[in-house]
Parts: C-alpha cells; structure tokens; sequence
C-alpha cells in the first residue's frame, strides 16, 4: 500500500468555476464553500483573482482568515499589480497557507494576439513576476495558460525559465479542453524529458471539458507523475467546465490502487459538497451528472427496480452512502412493475384485489407523462376509477 503516490486536489470552484456565466457567488457563499472544500479533505484552494474586484480581495481575506488546513491561493497575471493586490488579501494569512498562482498566456494565438510579445519577452516577464512574488510568498505557482497549443520546446523553455525564477509548482493547463489522453501522456513525458529543473518543482494539471475528456485526461496526467489535480465541484466552469473534482475522486476510490494512486480525501462528503455549490452558485447538477447527478440513484425502469429490491449491487456502480448521498430511489412510472405498484399503494393504506390491480395499472400507464410528477394524486385518481367499474370477470 505504502509505494500508492498520493494525488493532491487543488479545487478552483471559487475561481475557475465562478467564472461560469450565471454564476455569482458572494463573500458569505464564498466562504461556506471554502470551509466545506476543507472538510472534504482538499490540499489547496484557488481562492480568487484580486485583481478584479475589492469585494474579491475581501472574499480573500475571510477565507484565510477563517478556512483551517489548505492553502489559500489567490490567481494573479505575470504583473506587478496583481501581485500586490493578492497580497493585500493574504499579508495577514499564516506564511505557509498563502500562495500566489501566477499565469500569462504562451501559445501563438495569445503571444502574438493578446500579449504582443516575442519569446525573450514573455521569458522575462515571467522571470521579473515570479521573483517578485517570491519577496513575499514562500510558495509562487505559474502556469503557462494555454500550454496544450503551446510550441514543446518554448513550453519547455518557459517551464524551465519559471522554476529557476523560484516557482513551485507548475501547472499544465489545457485551457480550451481540446487534448485527447494521448495527447496528455506524450505533454507531460515530453515536459519531463526536456526541461532540465523539472524535478525541483511539483507538476499541477488543469483540463477543461470540451470534449467531455476533463477526467479522464486527469487520471492520464496522475498516471504520467502529475500530483496536483485542479478541478472543480460539480465541473462547474467556463464554457462545458473543468475536470469535476468528485469523478475523479470516486475514480481514484475504484482504480487508484491498480493506477498505483491514493487519495485521502473521504469520498463520503461529495454529495453535500455538490449540493451546497450547486445551491449557492445557482448553478444546477444535471440529473445525469456522473457521481453526483440527481438520477444516479434513482431509477424508473421495472427490471431495475425490482433488481434492487432484491440486492441493492444489481443495477449500482457504488452505494449512495459511499458518496454521502440519500438511499436509492425507486421512481412510480410507465418502466415500473407490478411489485412497486402494490407497494405504493400499500403507502396509501389501498389493497387491491387482482383484477382492480390489472385494470389500475393499465390505467396509470397510459397516463401522460406530466402526470407521474405527483404519484399519489396519480394514484389515488386511477384506484377511484377502477372503484367505481365492477369488476370484470
Ligand atoms: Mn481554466
């Protein structure tokens, strides 16, 4: 057990996610969230961009103030000013909780585009802002954004540019979620064979899912000596989000140890964790969200229902208790079988005999489907039907 590599989760929920159009999150929400992202066990907390708001800064703030155990880490580009205003958020944080991640776009496009810069002048803005950062935080995080459409070998300079600036950890991040796992394996092997310095700093990945690859890309990033995931709750996230912080949790809680991988964050808090941030982002979990989506543990289907009646393994990947979520539910529909029928009648205190049963049934599934969104008004209308027919023998 003692060789499994443990796989750091750095949680980008109030940060990357908050960036999710219609999704809003104010100081209070900010730190409900934070305090619950440190329950569940993650290593740090990508906490927020200071440079965008004061109301931001103060968000900061309360979080280091108040939030035990991870790292506080605020997000500020390869500029002076940024740097200044991360540590008016966190100057009053314990030295070994604070961090600053600094970013500034590498490929072409942004290069060329955005940044207005050649190669020697985006090596030494990220040398002058890395070295600043330093003079007052212990632990600078750079990530070259962009890097998955990033030239390797200028990659391969910047990465090596960064951590002899003093970084610590480096990120990967694929900032438009176009790389395949394929992809991913030969990004990292090639940044560990050809940056000299690579050993003295900590590799983070950072996916997004435009390709619905976010995990699975993740675990090709772990697989490859990665050790630090950014992710976030329920995958929240600019345009089809970032890698989901529970699938790859309940991945690794399934496969880690045949990945030679090993988490200690408790897989039982991620269902309270994705319902609080779906309820203050606003942001609602798709019913068929992988782990935590609301049909996960519910079924409709006949054969399914009466599979896990009998064991409740049938028709489960994992239990909801594993992912602290409510027991199975077994949903009255068209799908279901006679056996539910009696069964929520029986919660109605209404016996049948046979015939009243058949006819009942056969009542209810020709119901529109609207109609199944109240069971018992459902039921309790077809039982007065098949009352007031006489039995047909
Ligand atoms: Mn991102």
């Amino acid at each position: 057990m003692s060789d499994l590599r443990t796989v750091h989760f750095s949680d980008t929920t109030l940060r990357d996610g908050e960036q999710m159009p219609g999704a809003a999150l104010e100081p209070e929400a900010k730190l409900r969230i934070a305090l619950a992202l440190a329950g569940a066990g993650v290593a740090s907390i990508d906490a927020g961009f200071p440079a965008c708001s004061w109301s931001e800064i103060e968000a900061i703030r309360r979080i280091a103030d108040t939030v035990p155990d991870p790292i506080i880490s605020a997000l500020c580009r390869t500029v002076r000013v940024d740097i200044n205003k991360a540590w008016e958020a966190l100057s009053e944080a314990r030295p070994d909780k604070r961090a600053v991640s600094l970013f500034v776009g590498t490929s072409p496009l942004h290069r060329e585009h955005k940044l207005r810069l050649d190669i020697p002048g985006l090596l030494r803005v990220i040398r002058d802002s890395i070295e600043y950062a330093r003079q007052r935080f212990h632990i600078v995080s750079f990530s070259p954004e962009d890097a998955s459409r990033t030239e390797p070998e200028v990659l391969a300079e910047i990465y090596r540019e960064a951590i002899d600036a003093g970084a610590a950890v480096v990120g990967f991040p694929d900032t438009v979620g176009v790389l395949s796992p394929d992809g991913v394996r030969d990004a990292i092997r090639r940044i560990q064979d050809s940056v000299p310095n690579i050993g003295r700093a900590v590799m983070a990945c950072h996916f997004h899912n435009d390709l619905g690859l976010a995990t699975y890309n993740t675990l090709a990033a772990l697989r490859e000596g990665v050790a630090i995931v950014q992710c976030t709750v329920n995958g929240i996230g600019e345009r089809a989000g970032n890698t989901a912080f529970e699938e790859v949790v309940m991945a690794l809680a399934l496969h880690g140890e045949s990945m030679g991988l090993a988490t200690s964050v408790p897989t039982d808090k991620l269902w309270p964790l994705s319902q609080l941030v779906a309820e203050l982002t606003g942001i609602p979990i798709p019913a068929n969200k992988a782990v935590v989506g609301g049909n996960v543990f519910t079924t409709e289907a006949g054969i399914h229902q009466d599979g896990l009646l009998k064991h409740p393994d049938t028709y489960l990947p994992f239990r909801p208790e594993r992912v602290g979520a409510p027991p199975v539910k077994l949903v009255l529909g068209k799908h279901s079988g006679r056996a539910l029928f009696v069964e929520r009648l029986a919660r109605l205190g209404v016996e049948l005999d046979g015939h009243e049963l058949d006819a009942l049934i056969a009542l209810a599934k020709d119901s529109p489907k609207q109609a199944w969104g109240n069971e018992s008004a459902l039921l309790a209308g077809a039982v007065a039907k098949v009352r007031g027919k006489p039995p047909s023998h």
